[in-house]
């Protein structure tokens, strides 16, 4: 904590779920942060969010993005994050756009859908489950659809840069901004893209969606230029948002900023930190396993199951 309050300032923090909109607007008139089109040369009649709505941030709205950017972000870097980030919505019960995402394996054999009680539904050959009856624990394993691993870094970028409401702090970004608009997915101006991941055990410990973006102070030099963290359900997440200002050997330390969980204690057990490399470019797919406690296990006969439910 130390580290950053010396060497950073913040310059975008917020917390956003459902409640009144906050809108980013940092030109008098329309013109998109991300490709500088004025609203003469592209149209802004979607609405944007600087935090996507799967996050559950229905608050924040970023002016300064046209349809055009919109669009593309969504089908190039969006896409990846939302299936890399699905287990963690699935599992932190994250209200999206059109309620809490459903859950299904890659054969659709095994399902978990949310309506009052959250249900999940696999037949027994499956192995979906793993049950641990004297250690009371039930082990589901989630599985994440194809993703690129770079794609889910750059999205995690931009949303860094849609934070920010100082038009001043946004011109250190500018080359970001057009390596996040290159259509060539191999590229990087990262290397390793790493993101610090903490798993924060228990019920949904964060409430909406937490970002913080830390930029250098001007005094301090050797350190990354700015970091950002973004926190949803029992997920954290920290990575260094490229600048020119890093130069082209950027330094990949970046020191890991506390959660609030281990800093004050937290009755639900002790935050896991790692490190996830997110550099790759070819499409990767993966479990994620995720060990749930229970206090009572009780079996019920299959056909109790309405499958209409499921
Ligand atoms: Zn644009």
């Amino acid at each position: 904590m130390e580290y950053f309050v010396y060497n950073y300032d913040l310059i975008a923090a917020g917390v956003y779920s459902s409640g009144p909109e906050k809108t980013i607007k940092t030109e008098p008139v329309k013109k998109c942060r991300f490709c500088k089109k004025s609203e003469s040369e592209t149209t802004f009649n979607d609405k944007a969010h600087a935090i996507p709505e799967c996050f559950g941030n229905h608050q924040l709205v970023l002016a300064d993005e046209c349809d055009s950017c919109n669009k593309f972000f969504s089908q190039n870097l969006e896409v990846h994050l939302d299936k890399y980030t699905r287990p963690f919505r699935v599992m932190g019960q994250i209200q999206g756009k059109r309620g809490v995402p459903n859950y299904q394996s890659n054969n659709q054999k095994s399902k978990i859908k949310h309506g009052e009680i959250p249900t999940f539904v696999s037949p027994a050959t499956e192995n979906f489950f793993t049950i641990d009856k004297e250690n009371k624990i039930v082990t589901v394993n989630y599985h994440r659809e194809p993703y690129i691993p770079l794609g889910v870094y750059k999205a995690l970028v931009k949303i860094a840069l849609s934070t920010i409401e100082d038009k001043n702090e946004l011109t250190a970004f500018n080359e970001t901004i057009a390596w996040l608009m290159c259509p060539d997915q191999t590229k990087s101006v990262i290397k390793p893209a790493l993101v610090i991941e903490t798993f924060i055990p228990g019920p949904r410990p964060t409430c909406g969606v937490a970002v913080s973006l830390f930029r250098r102070k001007p005094s301090c030099s050797g350190e990354p230029y700015a970091i950002f963290m973004i926190a949803f359900g029992n997920i954290a997440m920290q990575l260094i948002v490229p600048s020119i200002v890093d130069g082209t050997t950027l330094t990949t330390k970046c020191i890991a900023f506390p959660t609030p969980f281990e800093v004050c204690g937290w009755p639900f057990g002790q935050p896991r930190t790692h490190i996830k490399d997110l550099s790759g470019t070819e499409k990767r797919k993966e479990d994620y396993p995720v060990e749930y406690s229970f206090d009572e296990i009780e079996a019920v006969p299959p056909d109790s199951i309405d499958p209409d439910h499921i």
